[in-house]
């Protein structure tokens, strides 16, 4: 096997994948180093973990090994050897890609790391120690291939050591992340162990997929669950969907893969729960399993320090593709009279990628969409039971208004409108704290502007940081954005840049405690194309009961009106 080289990467390349914080607990770690096993081509990888991961975690690997030579570059921040060229990062096909990981890794704990090529008589061990600084590389033993170890985690810096969680709690995220890497690739063995027991045995499928299904959800999951594998100009969706009895009140069992990478990205959960449309009460998540497959040059992984959120070039048709696919396979099963519940095994594709594609034709089904958000009677009453103080959602009429039922009235309520001044409450309570969360972006964005707004700009460094605003100047006329507050982390970068610089013009600087700044940057920040699914709903009318609003008022202008059936109808007689 070829070993790829490890160099460090040219600075402007860096600059475009400079990413936030990796590394926020032990099942971080696992997860990054489960990503570099994969990537080194390795069929058998042993996590191996002592106290919850407080003590030591440590992943070891039969894959390509690291070049002797390349051994402390490893270790050094934007070095990797997978990614050479801008046009590489347009179309990452490997899991890793910003060369951080590992020094991340190395700056929270003692570390240390042992490898060895096929070619290479013997292996190499480099061990670093954040608290002295000191990197020792000598010789070691052990047979080709990589294990790492990360001890101590947190132990040198108290301020995040706060945040471990107890062994029992953090050795279940490890679990979770074990789970969901294991079920991307199921040609490669992956064991647990706690404390030096073994906890978790998944052995490489041959020909039945169906194992490692069992494994990660359950027998049950993987008697009941429906195959799926449809195909749609280069698009692959397969993997298994429970149908509404393997439903859950948590949403922990929605693993999805995107060209073998775990993400969490909302367009998916999304489009899997619209398939089921309203045959899944309010409250209750669907399982599955997915992949979806897609050339990765239409899609954007580099949008989020921790990689678990894509971009797709085109959302819509990835969303339309996987909706209608699911939809589909859920009606397959119901109209071939099949009992959901029954074990369908002869069904279920033996091995992927295979045969049995259904080829298919999604097609955009605006009206059906509508009728998607119109909540069934049964559903009504069960939403009431848990309903806000505006009532239980009803409908969502387009993207902006919404009606609730509130016995015996009904609401209108401008959602657009109403999601602002949630994320404004918000923000603002977040700021008067001094606690608002900031997301920082992996590609600061500038803004070029005049000298007297830089200067202004300069001078508010401080409360603009409050307000989750991180701005550097870069040059005379030119401010950059690193960070802004996660609240808003949906907003367009450059207008909340823009307006926010407007203000402080408009104001001379005389923004007083900042709310006419909060006003202007959450301002628009709840406008959206697409109609609220009835669980957004549901959440934005329960959280207005806990904002400062009085939502046991009849009517809020510019918010929401009350109107009885005899008002409804006065409307019809006028
Ligand atoms: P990235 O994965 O983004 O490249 P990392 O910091 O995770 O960055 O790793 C740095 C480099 O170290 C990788 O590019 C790879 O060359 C090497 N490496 C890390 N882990 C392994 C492993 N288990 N086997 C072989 N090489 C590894
Ligand atoms: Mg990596």
């Amino acid at each position: 096997m070829k070993i790829p080289r490890i160099a460090e990467l040219p600075a402007t390349l860096a600059s475009q994948i400079a990413a936030g914080e990796v590394i926020e607990r032990p099942a971080a770690v696992v997860k990054e180093l489960l990503e570099n096993s994969i990537d080194a081509g390795a069929d058998n990888v042993t996590v191996s973990i002592t106290d919850g991961g407080h003590k030591q975690i440590s992943v070891s690997d039969d894959g390509h090994g690291i070049h002797p030579s390349d051994i402390e570059l490893a270790l050094r921040r934007h070095s990797t050897s997978k990614l050479n060229t801008q046009s590489d990062l347009d179309c990452i096909t490997s899991l890793g890609f910003r060369g951080e990981a590992l020094a991340s890794i190395a700056a929270v704990s003692r570390f240390l790391l042992v490898s060895r090529t096929e070619q290479s008589d013997s292996a190499w061990s480099l061990s670093f120690d954040p608290v002295s600084g000191n990197t020792i590389v000598k010789p070691a033993a052990r047979s080709p291939g990589t294990t790492v170890e990360a001890s101590d985690i947190f132990q040198a810096t108290p301020a995040r050591r706060k945040f471990l969680r107890s062994r029992t709690t953090e050795f279940l995220h490890i679990t979770e992340v074990f789970k969901r890497v294991a079920g991307s690739r199921f040609d490669i063995s992956f064991t647990l162990t706690h404390n030096n027991k073994p906890v978790l045995r998944y052995r490489a499928c041959q020909d039945d997929m169906i194992e490692r299904v069992a494994d990660v959800f359950g027998q049950k999951f993987a008697n009941q669950s429906i195959p799926v594998n449809y195909e749609f100009r280069g698009m692959r969706l397969w993997g298994w969907l429970g149908g509404g009895n393997l439903s859950r009140s948590q949403s922990d069992r929605q693993f999805c893969f995107v060209n073998g990478r775990v993400v969490r990205d909302k367009k998916i959960f999304h489009a899997v729960r619209s398939a089921f449309a309203d045959s899944l009460p309010t409250g209750r998540y669907p399982t599955y399993l997915l992949h979806l497959d897609i050339d990765p040059s239409v899609t954007d992984i580099n949008v989020h320090p921790t990689k678990s959120e894509i971009r797709f070039r085109d959302t819509r048709s990835v969303h339309d593709f996987i909706h209608v696919s699911l939809r589909d396979a859920l009606e397959a099963v119901q109209s071939l009279d099949l009992n959901v519940i029954g074990d369908v095994p002869e069904n279920r594709p033996k091995a992927f990628p295979g045969h049995h594609v259904h080829s298919h034709q999604p097609q955009v089904q605006e009206a059906g969409a509508f009728y998607q958000n119109l909540v069934s009677r049964e559903r009504q009453d069960e939403l009431l039971d848990q309903r806000a103080r505006l009532g239980a959602p009803l409908l969502a009429l387009n993207a902006r208004i919404v009606l609730a039922r509130r016995d015996p009235d009904y609401v209108l309520l401008n959602y657009q409108a109403a999601t602002e001044y949630v994320l404004r409450y918000r923000l603002r309570r977040d700021y008067l704290n001094k606690s608002v969360r900031q997301r920082p972006l992996l590609v600061p964005v500038h803004l070029e502007t005049g000298p007297s707004e830089v200067e202004l700009v300069e001078r508010h460094a401080e409360l603009l940081e409050t307000l989750g605003l991180s701005l550097r100047v870069v040059a005379a006329d030119v401010i950059s954005i690193k960070a802004i507050p996660a609240l808003l982390e949906e907003a367009d970068v450059k207008t909340l840049l823009r307006a926010v610089v407007d203000e402080l013009r408009r104001s001379g600087g005389n923004t007083g405690p900042g709310e006419r700044l909060l006003a202007v940057m959450t301002q628009g920040v709840g406008t959206r194309k697409d109609t609220p699914s009835v669980s957004e709903m549901q959440n934005l009318l329960n959280v207005l009961d806990d904002t400062a609003l009085d939502t046991t008022q009849r009517h809020h202008k510019g918010m929401w009106r009350t109107l009885s059936v005899d008002e409804f109808s006065k409307l019809i007689d006028d």
